[in-house]
């Protein structure tokens, strides 16, 4: 069989738990939450099993979450979407993207991605025959040369791919950098698919602007949200698509034959347990907390670090400790010190050295404390 993805090889969040659970390291390396979720979402869950919600969900979702998404977005960004044509439940943030893409993306379009990129982005692209382009991020800062979008924006450009809070750099996207991408797509038949899965894990002075804040995008934008953050169930594979009504309309023809519908019971449970804004109003908090638990136990360590303003990643330069390449200074330290981290070269298609590691902290304290620790002695 000939691979219609002759790059791709396992994804490293894979390979890198894998590493720790054989190492018996700390891992931080694939980003889940080390704890569980609320008992409360675990008992309607139960509740919904339990009294016959077990068949398949409408194609487009349980129509109680979609409301409660639509009122949610109209109270945080003050957005309107329409819950039975323009808001879509999607069987977690991944089948999302990919339906995004898949709807936008014919053979020969180009497609840019900021790299560091989340790392099935492009293959999705490719799949669909797209070719991506790239506009490379660099430490520390990771800031957009909107310049250099500029340039590489063609007559054959179709889409551009946007992840704010960005994994894994943390980085947030600020008033200007939406802005920014307005000018360069307002006149053009341009889409965007907003990936904002950290929507609500956001620190410091630093808020979460979604592409639907901004008029210009908003009618050109798929916004891709996932409950795994949020919620701290990963596992349950649930995420949503905020688009105009055209663009929906594509969206769901994808969506209904790549997976048709996602899991009853839990959208129902999800649908009553957003009646409580607190459940997502604590996270930046909780979240915050954990990164300067984190940073505070690596402050002695020799790593040269620049706070995360987003996400529950914490990217780190180890430029002052060693030579080695990202890739096997992550599998030795995960060898050695027990403490497993993702190379962040592996977010980039060039190859290159600019010496990252990401942490993630969506972790107990103590471990936290512990992997810090280790860390320190480097
Ligand atoms: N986008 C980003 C930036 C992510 O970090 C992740 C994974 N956590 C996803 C999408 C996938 O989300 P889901 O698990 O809901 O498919
Ligand atoms: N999004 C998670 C991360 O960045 C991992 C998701 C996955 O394992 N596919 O670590």
């Amino acid at each position: 069989l000939q691979s219609k993805l002759p790059h791709v090889g396992t994804t490293i969040f894979t390979v890198m738990s894998k590493l720790a659970a054989e190492h018996n390291a700390i891992n931080l390396s694939q980003g889940f939450p080390g704890f569980d979720c609320s008992p409360e979402l675990v008992s309607l869950v139960e509740r919904y099993l339990r009294n016959g919600f077990n068949q398949y969900a409408p194609m487009t979702g349980v129509p109680a979450l979609r409301e409660i998404l639509a009122q949610k977005t109209a109270d945080l960004y003050g957005v309107t979407y329409d819950p039975e044509t323009e808001i879509t439940v999607t069987s977690g943030a991944t089948e999302a993207l990919f339906a995004a893409i898949t709807a936008v993306v014919r053979p020969g379009d180009e497609v840019i991605v900021f790299e560091p990129a989340y790392d099935s982005y492009v293959p999705a692209i490719e799949l669909n025959g797209g070719i991506p382009v790239y506009v490379t991020l660099t430490p520390p800062d990771y800031t957009v040369d909107w310049e250099t979008v500029r340039q590489k924006i063609t007559d054959k450009t179709r889409l551009i791919l946007v992840n704010t809070p960005h994994n894994p750099t943390g980085r947030v996207w600020t008033a200007d950098d939406l802005q920014q991408l307005a000018n360069l797509v307002h006149d053009r038949d341009i889409w965007i698919v907003s990936d904002e899965v950290y929507e609500h894990i956001v620190f410091d002075q630093h808020t979460h602007l979604s592409l639907m804040t901004h008029p210009v995008l908003q009618e050109r934008t798929f916004v891709v949200g996932s409950f795994g953050k949020t919620f701290h169930i990963t596992g349950w594979k649930v995420g949503y698509c905020f688009a105009p009504k055209e663009l929906t309309t594509e969206f769901r023809k994808v969506h209904q034959y790549l997976t048709f519908s996602t899991v009853t019971p839990i959208q129902h449970a999800l649908a009553d347990y957003l009646k409580n804004p607190e459940h997502y109003q604590q996270l930046p908090n909780f979240y915050q907390r954990k990164r300067d638990l984190f940073l505070e136990g690596l402050r002695q360590s020799r790593f040269t670090i620049k706070p995360a303003e987003g996400s529950f990643f914490q990217t780190v330069s180890y430029a002052s400790i060693t030579d080695e390449p990202d890739y096997e200074l992550a599998v030795r330290l995960t060898k050695e010190i027990g403490v497993a981290s993702i190379p962040v070269s592996v977010f980039y298609r060039q190859k290159n050295d600019y010496q990252m590691l990401r942490f993630c902290f969506a972790k107990d304290d103590a471990i936290l404390l512990d992997a810090a620790e280790r860390l320190s002695k480097l």
